[in-house]
Formats: C-alpha cells, structure tokens, sequence
C-alpha cells in the first residue's frame, strides 16, 4: 500500500481484474512520444523510424527490417512483393489469426488451407507437401502463440519446388530456432506491434528479409512505389503502409527493454505450467531447439468442457481470458467444407491465460486458482 492508493472501503473484498494483456510503458516511452511534438516530427519521417528498424534488425539478426503501419499490410506487402497475385494458390494453416489469410485473398490468391500438428499446433509439413500444386507460389507458416514451426522441413519443401515463404512472425518476435530467429528461415518474415504484442507501438507492423533486392522492393512499394533515389517519381505500383515517427518513438523505447520483457514472460509460462501442473489441461508442446517467446500462455481444456461457461467463471472471479482463434476453413467467406480435425479440436478447446510483463507472481498464482475452481465447478479438477 503506497500514500497514493486510495483506502480500502471497510469489508471491501472485491479484487482488481487481471485483463489478458496490458503493454508496458513505463521507460521512454512517454518521453520519446514527447520528442516527437517537440520536435513536430510526427508523420513518417523522423529519427525513430531508422532507429526502430535497427532495433528490430539487430533483434532479429534480419539484415533488413523496414516499418509499416500494422501487422495485416506487412503480410499484404510481402505477399505482392512476391508477385503473387490471381490464379495463384498460397498453403496457410487454417488454424491463425485471418490476417494470415485475408491478406492473401487481398492480392487475388486463393488461400490453400493446411492441417496443423497436435504437439505444437502449428503448419504440418506433411500436410503442407500433400497440398502444393503446379499453382503453389508461396507458403505462410505461421510462429502461433511464440512458438516457432518446423522451418527445416517447411523450406526444405519449399526451396525444392522454388515456392516462395512468408513467415508470419506477428506472434513470435524473440523467437528461435536452433539459435536462428523466426522470420529470417523465409524470404519474408511480418511482424505485428499491436498493444497485446510483445513489442508495441500501438498499431505497428514490419518486415525483414535477408535478401537486399527483395528488401528495396519493399521498402518502395511501401512507400508509394516512389523511387528510393528521387522524389516524386513513382516507379512501380505501390501503397501507404508507412509506420509513423510516434508509433516508432514507442517502438524504440519498448525494444530497450526487449530482453526484460521477454525474460519475465519466459518466467511467468514456466509458473503457470508448474502451477497447472495437477490439471488436466495440455499446453502448446514446441518442437525440440525452440527457445520461445511465450507471447501468449494458452492451453487445451479437457474435452467434454463447457468453455464458455468456464471463461464466464473466471470472468466474473475477475479473471479475463480468451478464446484462441477459430479456423480460417470455417469462416463464412472461406467455407470449404474441408474437415481438419486436430485443427478443429485446437480451436475448439484453447484459451490463453493473461500473460503480461507487469503480471505478478501472486496474480499468476490467482488466474491458476480460478482455472483450477472454474474446472472443478464441471467436475473435471
Ligand atoms: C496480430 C497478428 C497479425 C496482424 O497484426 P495487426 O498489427 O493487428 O494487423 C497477423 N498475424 C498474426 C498471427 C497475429 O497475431
């Protein structure tokens, strides 16, 4: 209790409610967004912008990063860059979030949707090879939930067919692979910077590519198609996907604490998971030589629970969590009549717990007491 905390009301019971996520903001940030008034810099020009790049780089061991404005127009932008376009098929797992998927129908491609493995809940390779067709020009493995595909397997694939690779890295920034990062396996690698994400700049996206042609053909058509030498002359068809100085400003700020950030989630999974340890509950199992980010803890109920009624529980004990994401070959526009079971059974019975920096050990202590209560209350714990 600090002089600032307002008294507790006599017989007051009630605790504060733990939301599944809440960015960190208590560096630069503030005084890096300050700069940027100050100094008036506030569109896409400004010093943050090159410094945020050579965070992410230098985080990513990527020699090229560029920022755009969100996470959804970085998938969008590496998908174009690619060429691909209409008649063209692109293998997604259907198990995602839909801008994984949206952004290739955006281009005129037809999303393929793959299975994904039990154990890790990501993209299957044999799935994937099962599905290429002479109309394959790309591959979107997605890294769900912090957790890093099989990339071996997936661009051994790949490189034998020459089908091009886009990793959705949105989730797994801080992510490796045998000592590789996420994202850098591919042609592309996207990243997201949205508030929930492990790096925020309140909306933010980016992208990083190894290869230098590739990372100026970026780096233009985000930009207007606007030549990178002269002003105004526009070379190519491009787009606005520019990220702005202020979101970049909070980004550089939040990337100096990159290591903090991911050292306290990396000890908060491995709590919930000794303190979940009795239940019969299964989380996300990596394959070996990953060394994860732990973005979002998120689990498998036992089957034959009630999850709604589980969430509303914890709910109202206080405690916020949320459902993982629906498959894509479900989605009203994309219905395919497709049956992906292990998918299905995923996406029927995942939740991911709250799972920020600032979360204490007590309050992880508390959100696994209320799963724990919310299960016995349907006889399953
Ligand atoms: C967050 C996210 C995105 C999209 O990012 P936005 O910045 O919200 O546009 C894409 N793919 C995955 C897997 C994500 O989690």
């Amino acid at each position: 209790m600090t002089q600032e905390s307002p008294p507790t009301p006599a017989g007051a019971t009630e605790l504060p409610s733990i939301p599944v996520y809440r960015p960190d903001l208590s560096g630069n940030e503030r005084a890096y967004v300050l700069d940027c008034i100050d100094s008036s810099w506030i569109s896409s020009l400004g010093a943050f912008i090159p410094r945020f790049e050579a965070a992410l780089a230098a985080a990513t061991g990527a020699p090229h990063a560029i920022a755009l404005c969100n996470g959804t127009v970085a998938l969008h932008l590496a998908l174009h860059c690619l060429d691909v376009g209409p008649g063209d098929e692109v293998i997604v797992p259907s198990f995602t979030y839909i801008a994984s998927v949206n952004t290739i129908a955006q281009t005129g491609a037809r999303p393929v949707f793959a299975e994904c493995r039990e154990a890790d809940w990501l993209l299957d390779p044999a799935a994937l090879e099962r599905l290429i067709t002479p109309r394959t020009k790309a591959i979107l493995p997605v890294h769900l939930y912090g957790a890093a595909c099989d990339m071996p397997a997936i661009m051994a694939i790949a490189r034998a067919r020459g089908i091009a690779v886009v990793e959705d890295t949105a989730e797994a920034l801080g992510c490796s692979l045998h000592g590789q990062h996420v994202g850098t396996f591919g042609d592309i690698g996207t990243f997201s910077f949205f508030g929930n994400k492990t790096v925020t700049t309140g909306e933010g996206g980016a992208v990083i590519a190894n290869d230098a042609a590739l990372a100026a053909r970026l780096r233009q058509t985000k930009g207007q198609g606007q030549s990178l030498t002269r002003r105004y002359w526009h070379e190519i068809l491009g787009f606005n996907y520019r990220m702005t100085n202020i979101a970049a400003a909070i980004g550089v700020a939040q990337f100096e604490r990159l290591e903090q950030i991911l050292a306290r989630k990396r000890a908060l999974a491995l709590r919930y998971r000794a303190a979940l340890a009795g239940l019969p509950v299964t989380f996300q199992r990596p394959i070996p030589g990953v060394a994860g980010s732990d973005w979002l803890v998120s689990l498998l109920l036992p089957r034959g629970t009630d999850r709604d009624r589980l969430m509303a529980e914890m709910a109202a004990l206080r405690v916020e969590t949320r459902p993982v994401f629906h498959c894509a070959h479900q989605m009203p526009m994309y219905e395919t009549g497709q049956h992906l079971p292990i998918s299905e059974d995923i996406a029927a019975r995942g939740i991911s717990l709250p799972s920020f920096p600032a979360l204490t050990d007590a309050d992880v202590d508390r959100v696994a007491g209320t799963l724990q209560t919310a299960l016995a209350a349907q006889g399953l714990a």
